[in-house]
């Protein structure tokens, strides 16, 4: 299989990350066969293409006239053999490993055995979900960041048996649909991003846990300080401009004070297991208002769409 065979990809499952990704290769010519197990969950999935197509439109990120070229290169189906033709399948079905590896299995006999499978889980292991192909070698799991048509970062992770080829071209097809892919050496848990998300909240709620600062002053502190430079500089390239010697002083003194706590902190736990679930029941660590809630959502997507902007200048 080389990159170039690849011009139609499958989308298995029409969720918030099979229709963002849809639309991702779809906006960049590829024709996608979007599968889901029903007619009303694929017009749902439409719908949130459609709704995707228009912020990128109100916001220069699509031309109009390209509208009806990317919708008609969208295709849904609700059999597989509708899409035997696509040559890459990422599977966006819910996160339950039977599910998936059932899924595998099955896609197994309906494609031929260059074809590239991908999985956007989230958090299992991609060899556990690969266990049930004879094929091992042409999968590999591929974690599109969520909204994948704003959000550059695609974590491609291989499974124990995953080939450097197909590693490779999974990579080269992300970047043909202008993403930013970075590629694991080896299979972890919660691929980088999240390793490094969830280390950051483990010391937020230590720092509130502990009553150093109140939670507002936890998140103020990463809006203000360094979350506005990790939109440029990582946390390694951050060390080399602070200067190693000075790095490596703060690590002996800072680290053997930060948290390395193996428990749930109470601040998430305890409104989690009372069904406070954050924004859709208006109460998690915070209150929340519908007018807050929206206010919040718009800031958010503009800030991506400006950096998305930005991204296309450079
Ligand atoms: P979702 O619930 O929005 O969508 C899942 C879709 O899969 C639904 O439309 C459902 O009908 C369909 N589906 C159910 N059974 C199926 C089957 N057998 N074959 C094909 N499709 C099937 O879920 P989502 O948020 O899009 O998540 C999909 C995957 O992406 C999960 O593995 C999730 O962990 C991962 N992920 C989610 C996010 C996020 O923020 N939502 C981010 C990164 C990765």
């Amino acid at each position: 299989m080389k990159l170039s065979d690849i011009t139609r990809v499958c989308v298995l499952g029409a969720g918030t990350m099979g229709s963002s990704i849809a639309l991702s290769f779809a906006s960049h010519g590829f024709n996608v066969d979007m599968f889901d197990i029903s007619q009303e969950r694929l017009q749902k999935g439409f719908h949130s293409v459609e709704a995707s197509m228009g912020i990128l439109l109100e916001n220069d990120l699509l031309q109009k006239e390209e509208l009806q070229d990317i919708s008609g290169r969208i295709k849904g189906c609700i059999s597989l053999q509708q899409a035997s033709a696509s040559r890459f399948v990422i599977e966006c079905a819910p996160e339950k490993l039977e599910l998936k590896q059932d899924i595998f299995q099955d896609l197994e006999k309906h494609f031929p055995e260059d074809v590239i499978f991908a999985t956007n889980t989230s958090g299992l292991s991609p060899s556990a979900i690969a266990s049930k192909l004879v094929h091992k070698d042409r999968f590999t799991a591929s974690n599109f960041w969520n909204p994948a048509h704003l959000l550059p970062l695609v974590e491609i992770m291989p499974g124990e048996c995953t080939s450097p080829e197909t590693l490779r071209i999974v990579k080269e097809l992300m970047e043909k649909i202008g993403k930013k892919p970075v590629v694991l050496k080896k299979e972890t848990l919660g691929f980088i991003g999240n390793r490094l998300q969830f280390a950051l909240l483990r010391e937020a709620l230590h720092i509130v846990d502990s009553g150093i600062a109140s939670k507002e002053d936890v998140d103020k502190a990463v809006k203000y300080g360094i979350g506005r430079r990790l939109g440029d500089t990582g946390p390694l390239e951050t060390a080399d401009l602070g200067g190693t010697h000075v790095y490596a002083a703060i690590c002996e003194t800072l680290f053997k004070s930060l948290s390395n706590s193996g428990t749930v902190s109470a601040i998430l736990k305890d409104p989690a297991e009372n069904g406070d679930l954050g924004y859709t029941t208006g109460r998690g660590i915070y209150e929340w208002t519908d007018e807050g809630l929206a206010e919040i959502q718009h800031k958010r997507q503009q800030t991506l769409i400006d950096l998305l902007r930005r991204d296309r200048e450079e």
